[in-house]
C-alpha cells in the first residue's frame, strides 16, 4: 500500500484519498465533527458529516480524543479559508487507537520545565514540528552545498585524547588505560585539517560536547557542528565561502519552509535582505562601533539600544493595560466555561510576554553600560554582539582579532604579531555569533611556540605537527554551530527548542 500524505493533497484535488495520522484538534456538534489531522507532513481539517459519512463514522469521530490515531478516507476539496488551502470531506473513519483522555499538552500556556519533561510529546506540537522541519531543510541544504562544490564529508572522532579549545569545557571519561583520559570532542577541526591534506576540501558534520555549566539561551552541552576545512585557502577565501554558504542555507529555508516560518511568526526581514553582501569589519572597528564611537549607516549602537529600551517600556505599558482589561473580564458574573478559558489563556499569555519584556527592561541598561565600557582587547560578550548586530539586517564578519584571546592554531598576520587571521560571523538583529573560523598556522616553528605559550601537552599534538612536517600548505576553515543556525533562522528564543532532545546542564531526560 502507498500512503498519501497531507502535504500532497493539492495533487489530489477533487479525488478520494486515505490519510493516516493523529488528532491535533477536534470540535463537534450535532450532526458534524471537525477533526484537525496531523501526519508529520502537515495539518488538515477533516469534516465528518452525517450526510456524507453516515451515523457510524460520525459516532467514531466523536469518540476521538486528542492524539488518537486514525485513518480517514474522503474527498479532497479546495478551500482557501483552510490552513494549507484544502479540506477533507470524510466518508470513512478508522481508529488505530484511542488516546488516554488526559493528553498532558494542551492549548494553554505551560511552563518550560513542564514542556521539557514532556519533550517526547511536545515535539508533536505545531511550533516544534515547524522548527524540526526547518532543521531538516537546513541539514539537507548544508550537505547539498558542500557536495555540489566537491567537498568530501569526513567524520572526525568523538572520543579523543586532544583538547582542542582549552580544557575548561571538556567532558572526560576514564575508559581506556588507567593513566589515559578520553575526552568527548569539542571540535573536529584538528582532524579536519588532517583529512583536508588527504582530500583537498572536506567537511565534518558531527556532535560536539562542551561542559558549559552556565545556562544561557544559546549554549547546549551537546550540539552539532559543521566544520569545513580547505587546503590552499586563505582568510579571505574562507570568508567568501562562509558568506556563500550561509546565504545558500538561509535562502533554501526561505524558499522551502515558508509555511513553517509563518507558523513561527518569524519576521522575514532577514530572508529578504540575505542577498546583500555581508559587511566585513575588523575587530578594532567593531570595538569602536560597540562603544558608540563609530556609526554604521548613520546608526549608533548605544543610541539604538536606548531606543530599544524606550520601545520595551512602551510595550510593557500596552501589555499591562491589556492584562488589566482581561483580568476585569474574568471577574464578570455568569461567564461560560469557554469564555473563562479564553480570558484565562489571554491573561497567562500576557503574563508570560510581560515577564520576557521585563527581563529586557532590566537587561538593556546593563548591555548599554557594558558596551560603552568595553575594554579593547577583550573578547565580545553576548551583549557586545547584540550591540553591534542590532545595526545590521544581514550577518556581519568581524576579523583580525587580538592574538591573546584566540586559539593557538590561528595564523598571525605577517606584519603584525598582535593579531590573528581569525573571523567570527555575527548574525544580525541582535543575534550574535554563529560561525568561528580562521586561517591556520602552517609554520611548524611558530606552531611549536604557540603550543608552548598555551601550555598544551606537546606529545598529544605530535600527529598534528606532522601535517606541517609533510607538505604544509596555507589552509583555512570554520565551524558553524548547527543549532545556533537553526535558532537564528527560526527566531526561537532558546536553543533548547532547535534539537529533538536537547542536552544542557541539568537536562538528561527524556
Ligand atoms: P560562543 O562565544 O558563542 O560561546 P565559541 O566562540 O565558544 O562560541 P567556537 O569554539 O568558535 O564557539 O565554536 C564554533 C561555533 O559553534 C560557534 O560559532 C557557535 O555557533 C557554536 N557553539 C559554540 N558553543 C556552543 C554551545 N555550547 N552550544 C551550541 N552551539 C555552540
Ligand atoms: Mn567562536
Amino acid at each position: 500500500m502507498e500512503l498519501t500524505y497531507i502535504k500532497d493533497l493539492p495533487k489530489h484535488e477533487g479525488g478520494k484519498v486515505t490519510l493516516h495520522g493523529w488528532i491535533a484538534n477536534k470540535r463537534s456538534s450535532g450532526k458534524v465533527a471537525f477533526l484537525v489531522l496531523r501526519d508529520g507532513s502537515g495539518f488538515v481539517q477533516c469534516v465528518v458529516e452525517v450526510t456524507t459519512a453516515g451515523e457510524e463514522n460520525l459516532e467514531r469521530a466523536k469518540r476521538l480524543t486528542l492524539e488518537s490515531a486514525i485513518s480517514i478516507t474522503g474527498t479532497v476539496r479546495k478551500d482557501d479559508n483552510q490552513e494549507g488551502g484544502y479540506e477533507l470531506q470524510a466518508t470513512d473513519v478508522h481508529i488505530y487507537s484511542i488516546a488516554d483522555e488526559n493528553y498532558p499538552i494542551g492549548k494553554k500556556e505551560h511552563g518550560v520545565d513542564f514542556l521539557m519533561n514532556n519533550r517526547h510529546l511536545w515535539l508533536r506540537s505545531k511550533r516544534q514540528w515547524a522548527i524540526m522541519k526547518i532543521r531538516n531543510c537546513a541539514l539537507y541544504a548544508i550537505h547539498r552545498f558542500f557536495q555540489e562544490r566537491d567537498f568530501v564529508q569526513m567524520d572526525s572522532p568523538i572520543l579523543t585524547g586532544n583538547a582542542c579549545e582549552g580544557t575548561t569545557t571538556l567532558f572526560d571519561t576514564q575508559f581506556y588505560k588507567e593513566d589515559q583520559v578520553a575526552y568527548l570532542s569539542q571540535s573536529g577541526q584538528l582532524y579536519a585539517e588532517a583529512t583536508a591534506m588527504a582530500m583537498g576540501k572536506v567537511y565534518t558534520f558531527g556532535p560536539t560536547f562542551r561542559a558549559e555549566k552556565s545556562l544561557t539561551p544559546r549554549h547546549l552541552s551537546e550540539f552539532w557542528m559543521i566544520e569545513p576545512e580547505m587546503a590552499f585557502y586563505d582568510l579571505e577565501m574562507d570568508m567568501n565561502l562562509i558568506e556563500d554558504f550561509v546565504r545558500y542555507v538561509v535562502s533554501e529555508v526561505y524558499e522551502k519552509c515558508r509555511t513553517e516560518l509563518e507558523t513561527l511568526e518569524r519576521n522575514l526581514t532577514l530572508f529578504e535582505a540575505i542577498k546583500q553582501p555581508f559587511p566585513r569589519i575588523t575587530y578594532d572597528d567593531a570595538v569602536l562601533i560597540i562603544k558608540g564611537k563609530k556609526e554604521v549607516n548613520g546608526k549608533n549602537a548605544i543610541v539604538q539600544l536606548e531606543a530599544d529600551l524606550a520601545a520595551v517600556h512602551a510595550t510593557i505599558a500596552e501589555k499591562n493595560a491589556a492584562l488589566a482589561e482581561y483580568e476585569e473580564k474574568l471577574q464578570a458574573k455568569g461567564l461560560k466555561k469557554g469564555e473563562i478559558n479564553h480570558f484565562q489563556n489571554k491573561v497567562d499569555t500576557l503574563k508570560n510576554e510581560l515577564k520576557k519584556l521585563e527581563d529586557d527592561a532590566r537587561n538593556i541598561p546593563q548591555w548599554i553600560a557594558s558596551a560603552s565600557n568595553f575594554v579593547p582587547g577583550d573578547d565580545f560578550g553576548a551583549s557586545d554582539e547584540k550591540a553591534i548586530t542590532r545595526l545590521f539586517d544581514v550577518p556581519v564578519f568581524v576579523y583580525k582579532w587580538p592574538s591573546p584571546i584566540k586559539a593557538f592554531y590561528m595564523k598571525r598576520y605577517e606584519d603584525d604579531d598582535n593579531y590573528v587571521k581569525g573571523v567570527d560571523l555575527l548574525a544580525p538583529e541582535g543575534f550574535g555569533e554563529i560561525v568561528g573560523g580562521s586561517q591556520r598556522e602552517d609554520d611548524i616553528e611558530k606552531l611549536l611556540e604557540r603550543i608552548k605559550e598555551h601550555d598544551l601537552p606537546l606529545e598529544a599534538f605530535e600527529w598534528y605537527l606532522d601535517l606541517r612536517r609533510f607538505g604544509s600548505v596555507p589552509h583555512a576553515g570554520f565551524g558553524l554551530g548547527f543549532e545556533r543556525l537553526v535558532m537564528w533562522m527560526t527566531g526561537v528564543s532558546h536553543i533548547r527548542e532547535t534539537i529533538p532532545f536537547p542536552r544542557y546542564y541539568g537536562r538528561l531526560f527524556p
